[in-house]
């Protein structure tokens, strides 16, 4: 699989294990407010030989491996990779944006991935503003019913600036939170997921949209409304940082 960045381990990525990070350069959508896609697109990959040699090296601490992106559904080689991690006892949480839900129905089937979280952008209506991929959906709507049929999962929503038309930008809203809520608990057929509400943080070496760059943080008495409003239909809704 091609790897374009690992990070090491921590304790932060997989939550309840430490956990070596494996990014997965490329991705189908552009989202204005991302930051990996642009500096997964110039690093230099890593092989994936090397990689494996490392995880033998910090095998006493690490349990577990999170790929991310980019968008690791992507890669024509993927489930072989994930395949070598489980025969290495490593534990597997995934990150993806929901647009290729065969392969998560194929992860599924075959019982690799042991967490799987997935990005809900927004409401629906804006999809196309906060992905600029306006093909996706019908592939996300489907990614959401999967996803709930992993072992562990999680979905999350980085509360950020919305390309509303024009030089008109400004962050993701109440209603329109309360809305992917509403969205999340339907086409899923429940409210008890674990659902993150995460906060926007600009960065200054290169966002897909530049003009994002010199943006704030996402207000913190926002995030506080959004998530009294997101609780009200998924109880089990948290902050993050
Ligand atoms: S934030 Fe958007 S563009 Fe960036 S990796 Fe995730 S899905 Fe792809």
């Amino acid at each position: 699989m091609k790897i374009g960045a690992a990070l090491g381990f921590n304790l932060i990525d997989y939550p309840g294990k430490i956990a070596a990070v494996a990014f997965a350069p490329g991705c189908n959508y552009s989202c204005p407010h991302c930051h990996a896609k642009p500096i997964l697109g110039a690093a230099a990959p890593i092989n994936e030989k090397d990689f494996f040699n490392y995880l033998t090296t910090v095998r006493d601490w690490v349990s577990g491996v999170v790929i991310c992106g980019g968008e690791p559904t992507l890669q024509p080689d993927l489930l072989t990779f994930i395949r070598r991690l489980r025969e290495a006892n490593l534990a597997v949480k995934l990150d993806t944006n929901g647009s290729n839900p065969a392969v998560l129905a194929r992860l599924l089937a075959e019982e690799l991935v042991d967490y799987v979280a997935m990005d809900i952008k927004g409401p629906r209506h804006l999809w196309p503003n906060l992905t600029a991929n306006p093909g996706a959906e019908n592939a996300m709507l489907e990614s959401m019913q999967l996803v709930t049929r992993f072992p562990t999962y999680e979905f999350r929503t980085t509360v950020a600036p919305v390309l509303r038309g024009g030089e008109d930008i400004t962050f993701l809203t109440v209603p329109e939170m309360s809305a992917a809520a509403k969205m999340l608990v339907e086409v899923t057929g429940g409210n008890t997921h674990k659902y993150y509400v995460q906060k926007f943080v600009p960065r200054k070496d290169g966002l897909v949209d530049a003009r994002l760059e010199s943006f704030p943080e996402t207000p913190v008495q926002l995030l506080q409304d959004i998530h009294a409003e997101v609780l009200k239909y998924i109880p089990n809704t948290q902050l993050r940082g």
